[in-house]
């Protein structure tokens, strides 16, 4: 264990002990008690597969666009049960996961992604004022540190906007930022998790029927018609929307375009506001670091930190399962490196930890199709971006689904596919030696052979 010794490890599991193995967001009494499952056959006009942001987004905008259609979500477990309920709560104006990734992809339409991404932060800000949704969204910019010499660079010390050292400790005081730069209107801040209870609740404003507890397992084309199989009976709808995240997908062949990798997360206990000026942190922008593997870091409404990021891991074989939400090295890693980062909250304790599935795929960034001859509509991929993502995802959807072309539907990035993971043990293995490279990549601050490859290639593997 690097720079820690044994007491002061043995603290730390002490402390990792005390802290629940539930995701904060979801650790509240606002949680909303879990919708009836379908009993039986139903009949609809759309069905929503997926009770994340990408399903809940779907139906809120399905019935926004055509006030009478009927639509029905089903939700195998519960609404923001996964990444949803689980995630940093950074809502991006980026669509492609940064403007170097989106450049270097769809270089001829850049620009329109990008003024799609802010009118999409803009629309998702207007959502929740339209529906009084509280959930703290805020606007309050994002802190990109550089921790290591060689990340200065990449924060553009001769552009305007650069902090060096002295200048971005006077924001937050951590002895490990050697540079800063802020986006001052690129994200928002959200609680997620109300965020999606407050989506859920407007769509059944309109009319949206939501059901928990009801997993699709099965959909179909019969007589022009969608039937979506359930442990009740069946639904018949005229279209499918497949919201399902780093789950088995419904489509067969969308089987190799996404893996289930986790990410952890921790959160501190309240700060006092002594412990919080110790720290500085009064504009309470996100922050995240520059590494190839980065912590995302930020304040909640009630002062804690909550920190995650750094380690991706993938289990051999695609597995997803709930034991691996909690992963002891992984949280000690976090916890060492938190306090390593802020030295003046050494006696600071964490109450919660947890861990969730990202959907990450060889592009970054989500992607999109039909299947059923048009009468479905999936968007996957969103690669840990996809608290604002979400809501362009589920317009692309609904377009794709009727069929028009829009300026969504022309889009490059919506019309091609990213190449898939190759089957098992490659995939094990090459995410593996990716894993590897990177963090010798941060360390050296050079990208080697492996990873020069890949980049060529445009595949990539991230959280
Ligand atoms: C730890 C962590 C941190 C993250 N941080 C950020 C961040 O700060 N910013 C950001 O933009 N993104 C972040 N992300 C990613 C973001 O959370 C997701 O991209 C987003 O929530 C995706 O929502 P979703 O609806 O597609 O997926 P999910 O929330 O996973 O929802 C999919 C739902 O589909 C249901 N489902 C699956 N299969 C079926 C079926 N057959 N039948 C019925 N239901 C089914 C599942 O139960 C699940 O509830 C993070 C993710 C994690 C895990």
């Amino acid at each position: 264990m690097t720079g820690t010794t044994a007491s002061a490890a043995d603290e730390i599991d002490r402390v990792l002990d005390a802290a629940v193995a539930v995701p904060l967001w979801l650790d509240t009494p606002a949680r909303p008690a879990p919708r009836p499952a379908v009993r039986g056959d139903a009949e609809t006009d759309l069905v929503v597969i997926g009770g994340g942001f990408t399903g809940l987004w779907t139906a809120l905008r399905a019935k926004e666009r055509a006030p009478d259609r009927r639509v029905l979500l089903l939700e195998a477990d519960r609404i923001a049960q996964h990444a949803t309920g689980r995630n940093g709560g950074f809502c991006e104006g980026s669509l492609t996961h940064g403007e170097a990734n989106g450049r270097r992809r769809w270089p001829d339409e850049y620009d329109v992604l990008d003024r799609l991404g802010r009118e999409n932060l803009a629309a998702i800000a207007a959502t929740v004022e339209r529906y009084g949704i509280d959930c703290d969204f805020r606007i309050d910019g994002v802190l990109s540190v550089a921790t290591r010499p060689h990340e200065v660079a990449d924060l553009e010390p001769d552009e305007p906007g650069f902090l060096d050292a002295d200048a971005v400790r006077r924001l937050v005081d951590s002895p490990t930022y050697l540079a800063g730069r802020v986006d001052d209107d690129g994200c928002a801040l959200v609680d997620p998790a109300r965020l999606a209870w407050g989506l859920a609740e407007a769509a059944e404003s309109l009319g949206v029927r939501i059901a928990e507890g009801t997993p699709a397992e099965d959909v179909s084309l019969r007589g022009g018609r969608v039937l979506v199989r359930t442990p009740g009976g069946t639904v018949t709808a005229d279209g499918v929307v497949l919201a399902t995240n780093a789950f088995r997908p419904l489509l067969a062949r969308l089987r190799w375009h996404t893996v289930p990798v986790y990410d952890y997360v921790l959160a501190t206990e309240p700060l006092t506001p002594e412990q919080l000026a110790a720290v500085g942190w009064t504009g309470r922008q996100g922050i995240a670091d520059s590494g190839n593997r980065f912590h995302y870091y930020r304040l909640s409404a009630d002062d804690r930190i909550i920190w995650g990021g750094y380690d991706a891991v993938y289990h051999f074989g695609r597995r997803i399962d709930p034991a691996l939400d909690d992963r002891r090295a992984t949280h000690r890693l976090l916890a060492e490196q938190f306090y390593e980062t802020f030295p003046q909250l050494r006696g600071v304790r964490f109450t919660h930890r947890w861990g969730g599935v990202i959907d990450t795929c060889t592009r970054f960034c989500a992607f999109f199709g039909t299947g059923l001859r048009g009468r479905a509509a999936y968007a996957l991929g969103f690669t840990g971006l996809g608290v604002g993502a979400s809501r362009f995802a589920a317009d692309a959807m609904l377009d794709l689904l009727d069929g028009e072309a829009t300026e969504r539907t022309r889009l490059a990035m919506v019309r091609r596919r990213p190449l898939p993971f190759p089957p098992e043990p490659f995939a094990y293995a090459g995410i593996q030696l990716t894993r590897w490279s990177l963090a010798r990549a941060d360390v050296t601050g050079r990208r080697n052979v492996w990873l020069r490859t890949l980049d060529r290639l445009g595949l990539g593997f991230d959280s």
